[in-house]
């Protein structure tokens, strides 16, 4: 009985495994793309005539206020927010610059210096991006990036099969026929994440309010017009789920509102890994509580707030990460901090990276394509929970993470089956059909058959059931 009983969960096992493969085989005839213009804060669109974002509202699902995404609001750390669905002290991809003691080496952007290369265990940090559980999970999971922030690492030994490099002077519209010929080839990719760094250049440069932008807006509307056409053109429209958001918004920054950090503490007193307007200080040994009182005493008269790591607010989900320096400021929206400069050596119109409380800091999102409602509006959920949205969307089982599925069903057609694609109704189906057989196989088995994994069951009192 009891070999019965093991033989019968055995089988159990490996035909839930097979049909695990078969079910994700046959479910996934659908692509999934991921279109990110980089700063494209949630309320750009009321700037100027936008049709084609406006039918993909019309057509497809929309958050009316945006998206709460992470802080910091930098590029990087929300990059990598959304392809893990963690907050940056999980991930611990804390900011565009940071310092690891292990690695004792900075880190430096690739907008900074193309060239850089980063020690690769400031993300191989046992945390799997997405095209990494697409590529392991899925035998038809392959990855396309055209440069997506931190995707140039390799995760686990991964990388996504295709990766264009972060290079700003590469043609917008190249990038998309790229990303079109990647979904077209014969093992096409079923997953592409799509790069633009506008209108986020142009808003540091000219103000998120200013006319350049608008022009930027107009601009990225013209391109997801051209990225519908060719999805139509390859017969990719049907099949193909896009997701269109972005990593953060924008608050205009001027000379007339910068702090000038000199003022209240010696700058020999400390190191600062970035400046502004997140201000990430390692102070110098035995320094942390002088740097800290001073900053400290004149934060609240000075547009900006200081923090020991350990006093860091908890809804930042911030501070649990080697990473954060021992003292953080952060300036108020709109202010700036400097440091060893003249005031008029500052240039920006614009930036990012203040307190995620801010709505200006927002990102937008909609989405199209044959998993998605048409003409659905909520007002707003977390950018994390584009992570598990998206492992849905790919039929993968999402890696532990701070997203939730319970904000971002209500987008879906198939809004029952949102606790897990792997358990949706129909594969509960197979596995109940299966059971049942093999129970019934085995009930009329007992008793006549020699278990050949138990030794210890007696042949002969088994041969001698056997009818002569
Ligand atoms: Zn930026």
């Amino acid at each position: 009985m009891k070999c019965t009983v093991f033989i019968s969960i055995f089988s159990l096992l490996m035909i839930t495994q097979l049909l695990l493969y078969w079910h994700v085989t046959l479910n996934n005839n659908k692509y999934l793309l991921i279109v990110l213009f980089d700063g494209f804060r949630w309320d750009y669109l009321n700037r100027t005539e936008t049709p084609h974002f406006k039918s993909i509202i019309n057509n497809g699902v929309y958050a009316t206020e945006g998206l709460n995404n992470e802080f910091v609001t930098s590029t990087l750390t929300n990059h990598w927010s959304i392809v893990t669905g963690l907050h940056p002290e999980s991930h611990g991809i804390i900011e565009n610059e940071m310092f690891d003691e292990e690695i004792n080496k900075t880190y430096i952007p690739l907008y900074r210096d193309k060239n850089a290369h980063n020690d690769p265990r400031y993300y191989d940090t046992g945390v799997e991006p997405i095209w990494v559980t697409n590529q392991l999970q899925r035998a038809d999971g392959r990855t396309g990036s055209i440069m997506w922030w931190g995707a140039e690492n390799e995760v686990k030994g991964i990388r996504p099969n295709y990766h264009m490099p972060l290079d700003l002077n590469v043609d917008y519209y190249f990038r998309i026929d790229e990303m079109i010929r990647w979904f077209t080839l014969s093992k096409p990719i079923n997953l592409g994440l799509l790069y633009f760094s506008e209108p986020d250049h142009t808003a540091h440069l000219s103000g998120p309010d200013s006319e350049n932008v608008t022009q930027m807006i107009k601009y990225a509307d013209d391109l997801v017009g051209y990225l519908i056409k060719q999805l139509k053109d390859k017969d990719l429209i049907d099949t193909m789920d896009v997701i269109i958001t972005s990593d953060h918004g924008f608050a205009s920054v001027s000379k007339t509102r910068l702090i000038n950090l000199d003022k209240f503490v010696d700058p020999n007193l400390y190191h600062m890994v970035h400046y502004t307007p997140v201000a990430a200080i390692i102070p110098n040994k035995g320094m942390e509580e002088e740097v800290y009182n001073k900053l400290k005493e004149h934060s609240e008269q000075n547009h900006f707030q200081v923090y020991k790591k350990s006093e860091l607010p908890e809804r930042l989900h911030y501070k649990h990460n080697k990473r954060v320096t021992p003292i953080i400021a952060i300036a108020d929206i709109t202010y700036s901090f400097i440091s060893q400069m003249p005031e008029e050596n500052f240039t920006q119109a614009g930036n990012h990276g203040y307190d995620n409380k801010y709505h200006d800091m927002h990102p937008f999102f909609m989405a199209f394509g044959p998993s998605f409602k048409q003409n659905v509006k909520v007002k707003t959920f977390f950018s994390v929970d584009l992570y598990p949205l998206m492992c849905h969307l790919l039929n993968i089982v999402p890696q532990p993470n701070n997203g939730s599925m319970d904000n971002v069903a209500v987008l879906l057609e198939d809004e029952q089956s949102h606790t897990g694609s792997i358990y949706s109704a129909s594969y509960l189906i197979y596995l109940l059909i299966i059971a049942v057989i093999i129970l019934v196989f085995t009930s009329f088995n007992y008793g006549y058959r020699k278990c050949p994994f138990n030794p210890k069951i007696s042949t002969t009192r088994y041969y001698s059931q056997l009818p002569s």
